[in-house]
């Protein structure tokens, strides 16, 4: 399977990115996705969180309060670690099962929005396709987007992989700063170049 991992900062186009390779039939495992499903209202893995941090993390039972959940984590490095600690086991399990079911796919984009070295997924993946903008745009997209203040989005760009690192290890950049237009175009000509790299691949292979 020729996997393409897709990642970028918040607010830098993955989802439009997704969606584009969507409609042009390309499978998306999409990490964030399965993270929300995986946490869903009743989930088992919801309990085992709520059991792990106590009721009040909680808005009522079986439903997890994100919003006191990600304040929590983003001021306490150790809750953070506890949460991953439960959480990314059953999301790598649900995402190699999602892999599994597109054998037959040409390709397809795996979204992650924390890609780092050493991330579990850079032996599974074959290229790296990095979304990027400047900050500014970033934030102003962002601000748009969700409720969220310039500090706010401020502080979860630098708590994320930081855009030197992410373009270091990209194999593939869309600098993503014109329409959306522009952005389904760049995606349509790598479909392209992806479609041949992977027969290319397979051939060899
Ligand atoms: P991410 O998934 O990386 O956080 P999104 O794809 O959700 O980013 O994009 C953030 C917001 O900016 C969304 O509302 C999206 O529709 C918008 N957006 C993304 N790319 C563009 C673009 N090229 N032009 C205008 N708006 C865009």
């Amino acid at each position: 399977m020729f996997i393409v991992a897709l990642t970028g900062g918040i607010g830098s186009g993955k989802s439009e990115a997704s969606n584009a390779f969507a409609n042009l039939d390309v499978p998306i495992v999409d990490l964030d996705a399965i993270s929300h499903q995986l946490t869903a209202e009743n989930q088992p893995l919801t309990h085992k969180i709520i059991a792990a941090f106590g009721q009040k993390y909680a808005s009522k039972e079986g439903v997890l309060h994100r919003e006191k959940m990600r304040k929590l984590i983003f001021d306490n490095p150790s809750a953070r670690s506890q949460l991953n600690a439960i959480l990314h086991p059953a999301i790598h399990e649900e995402a190699t099962r999602q892999i599994r079911t597109h054998s037959d796919a040409p390709y397809l984009i795996l979204a992650i929005p924390l890609l780092d070295q050493d991330s579990p997924y850079i032996s599974t993946i074959n290229r790296i396709l990095v979304l990027d903008c400047d900050e500014n745009t970033q934030i102003n997209r962002v601000k748009q987007r969700n409720n969220l203040s310039e500090d706010e989005i401020k502080r979860i760009i630098q708590a994320q992989t930081p855009r030197q690192v992410r373009l270091s290890m990209a194999d593939d950049v869309i600098t993503n700063d014109g329409n959306i237009e522009k952005l389904h175009l760049k995606i349509e000509d790598l479909h392209q170049k992806y479609i041949k790299t992977c027969i290319v691949s397979k051939t060899i292979s």
